[in-house]
Parts: structure tokens; C-alpha cells; sequence
């Protein structure tokens, strides 16, 4: 199969690129490589921003089978700086590239999602019928680009599958944009320096490894149409519990520095991923501990 990836040179978008690649397909990344600068040789790249009309013609002349949408400002706090910007990738882009699937049959659109579009909503595990409420331009955006993807379908047809990721950790995450606890601690202990906590360190997130988002994208291919799933392990783990894991793998007490929690920071996220796991035929393979592990091993401190 013929397969595009936008953000394809970021950090999920290559492995998910890599996956692709295992399995066979044709991939072609669309990628303006401003946060993103992994190249897969046997992929093609094609260095365009997707906001442009270029965009579109690549499309075009492409005619994809799949088009994987992970292109975007994933910077949450560059979102409250420049809500323009923001909104000019993740809504206007989003919606280019809807335009360009559309006129080329595609035959599919799998769209990369995130639990800010819940906002601080308070509930032990989310599931995805409950209501959105961001409280960040990211978030607010997203959840904008997911409505402009149903209402394609509903006035086109074009065949579509919303993934909500929890917060992506694993090998060649860099330390900054969303979800990036895991890769700032990874950047410390490789320098030697105390890792920083925001708070007191008992706030929890989903955290998931990013190869299991890969797969839960391979599945989307199959299953899944015209739905919106939680790709997420449906557990938490709190800050100081990675630090306890990474203290445990890298075999000596590493510093930590409490500071000031961040103003607008949600203390817990948890997001239930049964409806994935019974429709996706999905489900994560990789745990905290093995995760952090692999994370670790990639980026062994020098
Ligand atoms: P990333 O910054 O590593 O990857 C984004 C890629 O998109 C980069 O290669 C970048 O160069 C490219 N890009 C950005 N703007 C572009 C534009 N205008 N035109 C073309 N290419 C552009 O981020 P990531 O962590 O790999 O995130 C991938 C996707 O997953 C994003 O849509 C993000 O919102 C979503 N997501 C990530 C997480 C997480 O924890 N990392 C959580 C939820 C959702």
C-alpha cells in the first residue's frame, strides 16, 4: 500500500514511518522539518509544510491509499504564545490536507489526537464520549481539526479514524513540545544534572510507549472507520514514579529538584483504552518498566 505520514521525520511519525516501512508499504513523508529531522532512507521525503498549496498538489500526484496526519505545533505552552500559528498548522493545515484527500480518494485519513482536548475535566479514567474542554490553544485546535475531519466524512465520505494519544514516551524524543517528562529526564541523566519536577512530583499521566502507538496506528488501517479511540495503557503513573524506575535502571540515586508547579498543569490523566482495544483488536504490549528500559538504553548518559 501507498502510505503518506505528515510529521513522518518527528518523533512518533518515524517510528510509525519504520513500522510502515517492516510491513511493506510505500511511504512518502511530508514533513516541513522544523521540529523533526529523522530521514527513514527507504522512505521518500518530500520537505513541503502543509499548510502550503504545494501540500495539496503532492497529494495529487501521490494518490495514496492511507494518508497519516501527524504533522503539527504540538508545543502546548508555544500554542498560548501564538495561538495564530497554532491554529494555522493544526486547523488550517489540517484542513488542506482534508481538501487534498478528498479530491484524491483516499481511502483513509488517521489522525493524530491528544488527551488536551479534555482540558482539566476531573474523572479517574476518560473515555471518549466524555466532553472536551481544552484549556490551551493546542488542545482547543485539535479538537478542531477532529470536527472538521467528521464533517468530511459527513458531506464527502472520506473514511477516517480519530486516535487520542496519552502522553508518547520512548527512544528519540526530545526534550521539549508535549508529553516530554520522560525525554527532559533522559536529557538530564545523560548530563548529569538533577532532574526537574514541577510540584511535588504526585501529578499522573498515561504514559505510553511509542511503539505501541505505531501499532495502534497499523490497525487503524483495518479497523476502526469513522470512530475516535484512546490510544493510552488505561493507567496512570505518577512523576515520581518514573523517577523511581529511571533511579532503579540506571543503578544510582540521581538528584531531583522540586520547583513551583506550573500554573494550568492537569494533576491527573488517565485514559481508558478499552473502546481501542475492542475495535482496534489493539492493545499496548509495552510496560512502564520495559518502556523507561528501552528509552534508557537508546540514550545510555556518556
Ligand atoms: P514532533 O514535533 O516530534 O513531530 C511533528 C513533526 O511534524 C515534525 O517532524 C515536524 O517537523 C513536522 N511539522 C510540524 N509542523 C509542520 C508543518 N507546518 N508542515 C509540515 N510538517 C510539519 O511531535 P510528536 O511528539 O512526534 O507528535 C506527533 C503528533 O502526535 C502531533 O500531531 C502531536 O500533536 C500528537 N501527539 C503527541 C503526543 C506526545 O506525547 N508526543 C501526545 C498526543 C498527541
Amino acid at each position: 500500500m501507498k502510505m503518506v505520514v505528515t510529521g513522518g521525520a518527528g518523533f512518533i511519525g518515524s517510528r510509525l514511518v519504520q513500522t510502515l516501512l517492516n510491513l511493506g508499504s510505500e511511504v512518502h513523508v511530508l514533513d516541513n522539518l522544523s521540529t523533526g529531522s529523522t530521514i527513514h532512507p527507504l522512505a521518500t521525503l518530500h520537505k513541503v509544510d502543509i499548510c502550503h498549496p504545494q501540500a495539496r498538489e503532492m497529494i495529487a500526484a501521490l494518490k495514496p491509499d492511507v494518508v497519516y496526519h501527524l504533522a503539527a505545533q504540538a508545543d502546548v505552552q508555544r500554542s498560548i504564545q501564538e495561538p495564530d500559528f497554532d491554529a494555522s498548522v493544526n486547523v488550517v493545515g489540517t484542513l488542506n490536507l482534508l481538501e487534498a484527500c478528498r479530491r484524491a480518494n483516499v481511502r483513509k485519513f488517521i489522525f493524530a489526537s491528544t488527551s488536551a482536548v479534555y482540558g482539566k475535566l476531573q474523572k479517574e479514567k476518560l473515555v471518549e464520549t466524555d466532553p472536551t474542554q481544552p484549556i490551551s490553544y493546542y488542545g482547543l485546535s485539535k479538537i478542531t481539526a477532529e470536527h472538521y475531519i467528521r464533517l468530511y466524512h459527513d458531506l464527502y465520505g472520506l473514511n477516517y479514524t480519530i486516535l487520542r494519544y496519552g502522553n508518547v514516551y520512548g527512544p528519540g524524543q526530545t526534550a521539549k513540545g508535549e508529553g516530554g517528562v520522560v525525554a527532559v529526564f533522559m536529557d538530564r541523566i545523560a548530563r548529569g544534572m538533577p532532574l526537574p519536577i514541577n510540584g511535588d512530583g504526585e501529578q499522573t499521566r498515561d504514559f505510553i510507549f511509542v511503539d505501541d502507538v505505531a501499532e495502534a496506528n497499523i490497525a487503524a488501517i483495518r479497523f476502526g472507520d469513522q470512530g475516535t479511540f484512546h490510544v493510552s495503557t488505561g493507567s496512570s503513573a505518577s512523576v515520581n514514579r518514573v523517577v523511581d524506575v529511571l533511579q532503579d535502571i540506571h543503578g544510582s540515586q540521581v538528584p531531583v529538584l522540586y520547583r513551583e508547579a506550573k500554573a494550568g498543569d492537569i494533576q491527573d490523566s488517565c485514559l481508558d483504552n478499552s473502546l481501542a482495544e475492542a475495535v482496534l483488536s489493539w492493545k499496548p504490549a509495552i510496560s512502564l518498566e520495559e518502556g523507561l528500559l528501552r528509552t534508557y538504553q537508546f540514550r545510555k548518559p556518556q
